[in-house]
């Protein structure tokens, strides 16, 4: 078996990583970078209405042959392309593919890529190309056995894959950490991996360097949370990434235990309707401890883009604006800063305390000290308040050690190197490198 990182071996996320064997060839995750060339964060907006062929040339898109809509490339097409999780560094080439080449993904991935679609205009995967496996049971492609094993990432439903083919074993991590709401997650993937070597474990390495501070579990930032809304004097406002159902959970249960209402807009409420039918968060369709707010925007294009039904769906728990301002101090809400403008009129409620829950990095977005700006002059407070969605450095020796591979691949890193130090079955590859599987 052969391996090809094509992106991933020194980036965090882009990911695109092809197997082979002499007659199958699949391809693991087809993301798009994170970083452009000068190490700047990627537009995504800028790519417009490039074509496949000058993003092939400005290396938006990897050489992977027969993969993309390229009329130059006449090599036959991989016989499926496997999703990891629902996160655009990992589908957000997709489009750019050929479409008679089925997708595999898990049901929650899917779900999460509709309501990503549908409301952050992320990628699509049209229901025709979708095979979604069941986690857990092994399905084949060709030559290739998969089993795909829950992670616990800031993606619902996140999967890492084992691979087999030819008597060799690999196991490709996706994105992962141990310290979410259910580290026991990760128990059902080391108990498989067990079961055999482990000829290659491609693993990623995002906080592979240790950043010389405990690592904050989803429940210390719960904990976090409830602390900041109990300080709060007015109306809590929480920005962080729906599709992370942990962190929503987690402002859900900050906001019941200090006995406010947890206020979703339709993107976070259709987040949580799709994934209580996979586990136990609350179904803001059916449970009246939750709110949902329908914001200007949402109004004005849910017939457009065939959300009627959301808008029925949560019909019931509606909550209008006059009646959060009414009583701030009794609401914790799901909040954009698009929303000041579209519907507050302007400003921002009196000493609101707007809880940014994301990677701080991205604060450095120009858009952001204006909003600072019009928060302090309410009164309000800005609160960061947030934990990785992947693996701490200490965990992820751990999690090598546990795996006992034969050789560990780097991806999804800025800094492989950090691998090698202790390490001397790490390969480190470079994109487009071939390896050979022994
Ligand atoms: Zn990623
Ligand atoms: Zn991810």
């Amino acid at each position: 078996m052969q391996l090809t990182i094509y992106r991933g071996t020194h980036e965090i996320g882009g990911n695109c990583v092809e197997l082979r064997t002499d007659s199958t060839r699949i391809i693991v995750d087809v993301g798009m970078p994170l970083i452009d060339a000068n190490g700047e964060s990627f537009d995504a907006q800028s790519l417009g209405g490039k074509s496949v062929l000058e993003l092939l040339e400005d290396k938006t898109i990897p050489r992977v042959p027969g993969l993309f809509q390229d009329p130059t490339d006449s090599v036959p097409a991989p016989a499926a392309i496997l999703l990891s999780h629902a996160h655009c560094d990992h589908t957000g080439l997709l489009k750019y593919t050929r479409q008679e080449i089925p997708v595999w993904l898990s049901p929650g991935t899917s779900d999460m890529m509709y309501v990503g679609l549908k409301f952050a205009g992320q990628v699509g995967v049209s229901s025709k190309r979708q095979r979604r496996f069941t986690p857990c049971q092994p399905f084949s492609i060709g030559d290739f056995t998969i089993t795909a094993y829950p992670v616990d990432h800031s993606a619902f439903d996140s999967m890492a894959f084992l691979i087999e083919a030819e008597g060799k074993r690999i196991l490709y991590s996706g994105d992962l950490r141990l310290h979410g709401r259910k580290p026991g997650m990760i128990e059902g993937l080391l108990e498989a991996a067990s079961k055999g070597p482990i000829h290659v474990l491609i693993m990623e390495g995002t906080n592979v360097i240790p950043s010389g501070k405990p690592q904050k579990t989803e429940w210390d930032l719960e904990k976090e949370l409830i602390g900041h809304i109990q300080q709060s004097k007015g109306i809590v406002l929480a920005n962080f990434s729906p599709l992370h159902v942990d962190r929503l959970v987690g402002f859900f249960k900050a906001a019941a235990n200090t006995g406010r209402t947890f206020v979703a807009d339709p993107y976070a409420a259709l987040v949580m309707n799709k994934a209580s039918q996979y586990c136990g968060v609350p179904d803001p369709a059916r449970d009246r401890r939750i709110k949902v707010f329908f914001h200007r925007s949402f109004e004005e294009a849910y017939e457009r883009k065939g959300l009627s039904y959301v808008r029925n769906l949560f019909w019931e728990n509606r909550i209008p604006l006059d009646s959060i301002r009414e009583n701030p101090n009794q609401f914790v809400m799901v909040f954009r800063p698009s929303m000041v403008a579209q519907d507050f009129g302007g400003t921002l409620p009196p000493s609101a305390s707007f809880i940014y829950s994301y990677w701080t990095g991205y604060l450095e977005q120009p858009h952001w000290a204006q909003f600072r700006d019009l928060l302090t002059q309410s009164g309000g407070q800005f609160i960061s308040a947030h934990t990785s969605g992947h693996i701490g450095a200490d965990d992820l020796r751990k999690f090598i050690d546990r795996m006992n591979s034969q050789r560990v691949i780097p991806i999804h890193t800025l800094t492989p190197e950090a691998f090698q130090d202790d390490l001397e079955r790490v390969v480190r590859l470079e994109d487009g490198q071939p390896y050979q599987v022994s």
